[in-house]
């Protein structure tokens, strides 16, 4: 097992100006799981409820996701309602059910406790935090939040930070947490309180990596159609952290490249609604993708 996950396990109702779906699966572990397992061995550490269709577990199973610390509780299934906007570029939430989020408390699996690399995805931070304690040897530990838990539990997130390696937010969240608007100067206070890394993702507009003292840029993959973009966030740090866990080392030459596969991965999640278009890809399309992306940000020498 070489990545572990915790974060939501999510039926969603999204409409955007293309479509709408209701209970469909999502979650920012779903997305950031399916996104990992592309690359690496994951397990999946979350919740869900007796509504939640068993054979959604049989689908995280089937594509290398150990599903043993995934809990089935008495109540419903964590609940997310929002909407887009014609540019598509931030999500407006209508409505958050934490159902038997409300009450969860993880349990990582013996089986699953040795292993170096951890995704605290988007969840309440006091959940994140008690995962932390149950690993022994963690190598590398990335963290997403959005501006819900900023709000609402801003002590108990920043109790987290000084324990992670790396924090990925988008620029809005980036803002929110440092009360900074320069980027620059958002990271700089993001890791001064205690990451050595942080990533912002800019939405269509791509992402800056902080890490030691580098920094790498990276675009978007250009897409002509986008319908849906819920779980791009967790999508790429899916694949950030899958294809590092991968690579095996903290090096900046990986970093750079873990950037870039989750900024391919991210784009074929918002093609299509929920996880579609991310269950039917293969390794080739994605090998593809990285190339493009790689010679459409090539520079010569000055
Ligand atoms: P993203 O578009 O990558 O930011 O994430 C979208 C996913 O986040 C959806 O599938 C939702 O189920 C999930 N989500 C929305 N709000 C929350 C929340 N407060 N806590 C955890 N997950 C959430």
């Amino acid at each position: 097992m070489n990545v572990i996950i915790i974060g939501s396990v999510a039926l969603d109702d999204v409409k955007t100006p293309f479509g709408e779906v209701k209970d469909a699966l999502g979650g920012s572990a779903v997305f950031s799981s399916l996104s990992a397992s592309y690359f690496t061995s994951v397990g999946l550490v979350g919740v869900v409820g007796k509504d939640f269709s068993p054979e959604y577990i049989h689908l995280l199973n089937s594509r290398n996701i150990q599903v043993e610390g995934l809990e089935r509780a008495e109540g419903k299934t964590f609940h997310w309602t929002g909407y887009y906007e014609n540019d598509m570029a931030c999500a407006h939430t209508l409505d958050t059910q934490l159902n038997v989020f409300a009450t969860f408390n993880p349990k990582v699996p013996k089986t699953m406790q040795a292993a170096p690399y951890l995704f605290l995805a988007n969840i309440d931070p006091d959940l994140q935090y008690k995962v932390l304690d149950q690993l022994t040897q963690p190598k590398f530990i990335l963290l997403d939040t959005m501006n819900l838990w900023i709000e609402i539990k801003r002590e108990a997130l920043l109790k987290v930070l000084p324990r992670v390696s790396m924090v990925v937010v988008n620029d809005a969240e980036a803002r929110q947490l440092s009360g900074v608007t320069n980027l620059m100067k958002a990271a700089q206070w993001i890791r001064d309180h205690g990451p050595r890394g942080v990533i912002i993702k800019k939405g269509e507009h791509g992402a800056l990596l902080f890490w030691d003292n580098e920094i790498f840029a990276l675009p978007a993959y250009p897409l002509d159609s986008v319908k849906d973009p819920t779980g791009a966030g967790d999508t790429f740090a899916g694949g950030f952290i899958g294809a590092l866990a991968g690579y095996g080392d903290l090096s900046m030459e990986s970093m750079r490249k873990a950037a870039g596969v989750g900024t391919v991965m991210a784009s074929f999640t918002v093609e299509n609604f929920s996880v579609r278009r991310l269950l039917e890809l293969n390794p080739d399309d994605i090998r593809a993708r990285y190339q493009q992306l790689q010679s459409i940000t090539r520079m010569n020498d000055f």
